[in-house]
């Protein structure tokens, strides 16, 4: 912050919170803040009713002020902007996921300080993974692998998306973890939306099937997406388009090395795509980086520069959605080596796979 000129940085409870102090919880609405200035100690202003569980951070942090839902969190902000000499006219970093109502009451505090997003400096510390990182994240996605074949294991005629929902749900719980977020379950047509959400939809002979799904450890996410089909696929071209995602899959995989960019790895599978005349029913980047949260930087699309660097970690997820069809997207977390990328996830079919 200092190399950088940022005098503050108020952090909500945000996976931010969680990465600097290893404390996060539910402000419910309520303001419940880590302030970290340039100079200085830091501290946590709280909701008086949370001040037991902010002492009792993992980062030692002993400076908590408590406030009242009756007379609100202005002074504590103060008294410790005035402690800190917070220099009028000075840059201090937001949380990108603060509510705006807290922003707003912040800025009509203090309206000649400079705001600006702290998710940028944040990510810069975030998205190298330590051994013990890439250790928690590589046990989240064993588990999710396991849990993917429990639930291929319970598949038939007449489930519904929102049954085979519960299942992972409920392996997930069995394996003592917890989702890292809402698992996706698309049958046959549905498939066609990458954000579908799951429904009463019954599992019918002939369906493509997509399950993506994650699960976390120590905090740190894993997510996977599997396709296959249902017994025999009813539409001709679903095995084709299942090569064509799982070489472009590979493709961006054999790309990835450190010093070649995002939008290079994302370059590699969107071409291959591209020249098969399929490029338009990619719907989304490539991918993104994953840690503690699920969806983190580094973004894999060609908008992003950055060069991957070993310890990076991220998701390579090429799809293809047919309306009213199918779709097709395999996903597998990998992570930046020396020489090239190692996947944390166990290998997908290279060939559409037949269930059922
Ligand atoms: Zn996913
Ligand atoms: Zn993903």
């Amino acid at each position: 912050m200092r190399e950088q000129n940022q005098q503050l940085a108020l952090l909500s409870w945000t996976d931010q919170m969680r990465y600097l102090t290893g404390y996060c919880e539910d402000g419910h609405k309520r303001l419940l803040a880590l302030l970290v200035p340039a100079q200085g100690e830091p501290a946590f202003v709280v909701p008086s009713m949370n001040m037991q569980q902010a002492r009792s951070n993992p980062a030692g942090i002993t400076t908590v002020l408590g406030w009242e839902d009756a007379t609100g969190w202005s002074e504590a902000v103060q008294s410790l902007l005035r402690s800190w000499k917070i220099a009028d006219g000075a840059d201090v970093l937001i949380d990108d996921e603060l509510q705006s109502v807290h922003l707003l009451g912040f800025q009509e505090l203090f309206p000649n300080l400079h705001c600006h997003a702290a998710d940028g400096m944040l990510s810069q510390l975030r998205r190298i993974k330590t051994d013990a990182e890439l250790a928690s994240m590589s046990t989240a996605a064993t588990l999710i692998d396991t849990v993917f074949e429990e639930a291929v294991g319970t598949l038939y005629e007449g489930i519904t998306e929102t049954e085979l929902q519960d299942v992972v749900l409920a392996a997930i719980k069995r394996h003592s973890s917890t989702p890292s977020f809402s698992p996706l379950v698309c049958f046959g047509a549905n498939g066609a939306m990458p954000h579908h959400h799951s429904d009463e939809t019954k599992l019918k002979r002939g369906d493509v099937v997509i399950i993506d799904i994650g699960c976390t450890s120590e905090g740190y996410a894993s997510d996977i997406t599997r396709t296959l089909a249902f017994g025999e696929p009813n539409d001709p071209d679903a095995r084709a388009v299942y090569d064509l995602v799982s070489r472009a899959h590979h493709a961006s995989r054999a790309a990835a090395k450190p010093g070649v960019s995002c939008a290079a790895v994302d370059a590699a599978a969107r071409d291959l795509i591209a020249g098969e005349g399929y490029d338009d029913r990619f719907l989304h980047r490539l991918g993104h980086g994953i840690g503690l949260s699920t969806h983190e930087p580094p973004y894999m699309h060609s908008g992003t520069t950055l060069p991957l660097e070993p310890g990076m970690c991220f998701s390579v997820e090429p799809g293809i959605y047919l309306p009213d069809r199918f779709g097709v997207r395999i996903e597998n977390i990998v992570t930046v080596t020396h020489n090239g990328i190692r996947s944390l996830n166990a290998e997908p079919a290279t060939e559409l796979r037949i269930v059922g």
